[in-house]
């Protein structure tokens, strides 16, 4: 059946890396029978310009319909003293949680090729691939009750929930260890269950999701050794799971043990693998329209579309490889540049990975 694939480009540098991979998309349809259908929908300060709103109906209709969206990216200056729900951020808020995008894939990868971006030692990274899944629309983010008030001392007071039920944790387990299962086979579910209540019901859900999956290597970890941990040896990391806040430090932290934002991909899955692919770097306005973005993140994005929602593994590969090829032929965009490598633009890289495949 012919899957349909909605593109958002949005702001900054979002419409010429999303051009390159919607080149990915198509020569992977021509060339290797992918059999996909292309659509395009505003999203974030473009769609603010356009309509007055950063996810019109339109866009989010178009969402719903389609079985994968690939994303650009979204915000700049321009829209920046808009209210809060005026943001182009928050279109994309509202379009994780329309699509009940509750997993959040960040695979951190260093390509051998790039060892000298990271900023850790060489044997430390090289070789480096770590996914971790990040609960994405629960915890302490959307917990209830929260607010700021004046307590009865006259003080302001603040306070947040961080709540998990049963289902909540088993369905982001089950991903996890399905990820898991396919990749190295080993799973760390990370946590704090030596101080939060809700840590101590992730763990126990996830120790009893264990018994299912008993091809896997559970074990589990309290947050701040996995904070270390990840600096200090992060080859010792398979799969990673883990909450809502927790993961969103850990993920960021993981991505910059390779160095290079331009590099890293991302998915957001709900319970049906249909998927949100994005770059995890933002709109980088101040590149933006120069044509020396690197592309490589969404076409990586890409990648994980063909794996996780059209089930082509082998087109997945094919992409990772071809873009270990252009590595390997010293093409490199301005921000994973060395010494007497090529400097290659944005259209240069995607063409490159193009002719590749
Ligand atoms: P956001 O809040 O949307 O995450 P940000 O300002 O925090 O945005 P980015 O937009 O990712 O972060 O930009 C951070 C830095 O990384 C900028 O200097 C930008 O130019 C650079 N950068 C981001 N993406 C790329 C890319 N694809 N290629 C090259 N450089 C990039
Ligand atoms: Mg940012």
């Amino acid at each position: 059946m012919t899957a349909r694939i909605l593109v958002m480009p949005g702001d900054g540098v979002g419409p010429e890396i999303c051009r390159e991979a919607v080149r990915v998309l198509d020569t992977l349809a021509t060339d290797h029978g992918l059999d996909i259908m292309l659509e395009e929908a505003l999203v974030g300060g473009a769609a603010i310009d356009a309509t007055g709103d950063p996810l019109p109906e339109s866009s989010l209709e178009a969402a719903r319909a389609a079985d994968a969206v690939l994303f650009g990216a979204i915000g700049g200056p321009a829209w920046d003293d808009q209210p809060r729900d005026k943001r182009p951020e928050s279109g994309l808020l509202r379009l994780r949680a329309e699509l009940d995008l509750f997993a959040n894939l960040r695979p951190a990868i260093l390509y051998p090729q790039l060892a000298h971006v990271s900023a850790l030692k060489r044997d430390i990274v090289a070789g480096l691939d770590i996914m971790i899944v990040r609960e994405l629309t629960g915890g302490i983010y959307f917990g209830k009750p929260s607010g700021m008030h004046k307590n009865a001392n006259g003080k302001r007071e603040a306070f947040n929930t961080m709540r998990y039920d049963e289902g909540e944790i088993s369905r982001i387990g089950r991903a996890a260890f399905d990820i898991a299962r396919a990749r190295g086979g080993r799973l760390c579910s990370v946590d704090k269950a030596n101080v939060l209540d809700v840590s101590q019901l992730w763990r126990d859900v996830m120790n009893e999701l264990g018994r299912e999956y008993e091809d896997i290597e559970l074990t589990h970890m309290y947050v701040d050794n996995a904070a270390m941990q990840l600096v200090r040896a992060p080859k010792q990391f398979d799969t990673v799971v883990t909450s809502n806040l927790f993961g969103d430090v850990l993920s960021d932290a993981a991505a910059m043990l390779t160095g290079s934002i331009g590099m890293l991909p991302s998915a957001s899955m709900d319970a049906n693998g249909k998927g949100l692919y994005e770059p995890v770097h933002g709109s980088a306005p101040d590149i933006a329209g120069q044509d020396v973005a690197n592309p490589l993140a969404v076409i990586l994005s890409v990648a994980m579309m063909l794996r996780y929602t059209l089930k082509r593994p082998d087109l997945a590969k094919k992409v990772e490889n071809a873009v270990g090829y252009a590595l390997d032929r010293g093409l490199r965009t301005r921000d994973i540049m060395d010494d007497e490598k090529q400097i290659a633009s944005t259209q240069e890289m995607g063409g490159a990975i193009v002719d590749m495949l």
